[in-house]
């Protein structure tokens, strides 16, 4: 099940009648719509949480712009509301707005997206390692993979380490190509360097929604599992020698799933790691240590 943004007239739209509905309802139903951002001070690669309390009845979803895009907006408990806003190292650092409408009442809130510095990796590429580029069914198998979005959660608390290996390349590192810096680049992920053959695990509860295999045409990702943690974030794993699961099991936190290998373009056996929400690849680590509800 793939979630579209909305489109902008639509939207539009939608804030005028929110607006002209505050208007009508003026200020005695100002405490209806409550919204707050966490972490307050957020930066490049965290995932902020939009929470949301209303005092509705109806049971109706509030929603959530910015930049232009609407975010999926979970129920948590009876007037209690959840959305996630990923941000990357593609992200610009700076002032920008979070649009919460619900109860016929809007609440503009202000997230200060903090900037950071990532490392950066010089490659050379020739004819030989340049231009591995993916299949057309890799890459639509996964995009339709990270674009799932589904209503239920199924991760619950801090994930865990889906390797033992140490890390090699961390999350957000920027590559210059040939001496230029690539803009769209950036380590979408988390490196384990384990030993060939050694147990990949399931970091987090959820659904097999994808399995690609070399065979099938992954010669990009390798043997690859994407994992749908629920609401938007996924897990993808990537260069895999063996896969122990198929396409709709459901995995336990904890369970091995798959073996480190180095099948698609890795230069050597490990595991990388991708966590994603609503479609952007995210930083791992505040997932992994003091986990996110
Ligand atoms: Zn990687």
């Amino acid at each position: 099940m793939a979630v579209r943004p909305l489109k902008l007239p639509l939207l539009i739209c939608l804030s005028l009648l929110v607006a002209i509905a505050s208007v009508v309802i003026g200020v005695s139903k100002a405490d209806a719509l409550q919204a707050m951002l966490k972490p307050n001070t957020p930066a490049l690669g965290d995932t902020v949480s939009v929470w949301i309390a209303t005092n509705q009845s109806s049971g109706i979803a509030p929603t959530v712009t910015s930049d232009r895009k609407i975010f999926p907006v979970f129920a948590m408990s009876p007037n209690r509301w959840r959305a996630f806003i990923p941000t990357t190292p593609l992200d610009r650092a700076g002032l920008r707005q979070v649009i919460v409408t619900g109860d016929g009442l809007s609440q503009t809130l202000a997230m200060q997206l903090g900037d950071r510095e990532f490392p950066t990796q010089s490659i050379w590429l020739n004819d030989a390692n340049g231009g591995l580029e993916p299949t057309d069914y890799e890459w639509d198998k996964v995009s339709a993979f990270k674009k799932l979005v589904t209503p239920q959660k199924f991760w619950k608390g801090a994930f865990v380490r889906p390797n033992d290996g140490e890390i090699t390349t961390g999350y957000g590192v920027r590559r210059y190509y040939n001496g230029e810096f690539a803009n769209d680049y950036y380590h979408r992920g988390v490196d384990y360097a384990g030993g060939y053959g050694s147990p990949v695990v399931a970091p987090a509860a959820g659904y097999v929604r994808l399995v690609g295999t070399v065979a099938q045409g992954f010669r990009l990702h390798g043997n690859t599992i994407g994992l749908d943690h629920g609401q938007g974030v996924a897990s993808i794993f990537l260069h895999l020698s063996e896969i122990y699961v198929k396409e709709e099991d459901f995995v336990q936190a904890g369970q091995v799933i798959g073996a480190i290998g180095a099948t698609g373009a890795a230069t050597g056996p490990h595991l990388h790691w991708g966590l994603y929400v609503n479609g952007e690849a995210i930083d791992p680590v505040v997932w992994r240590y003091e986990g996110l509800e």
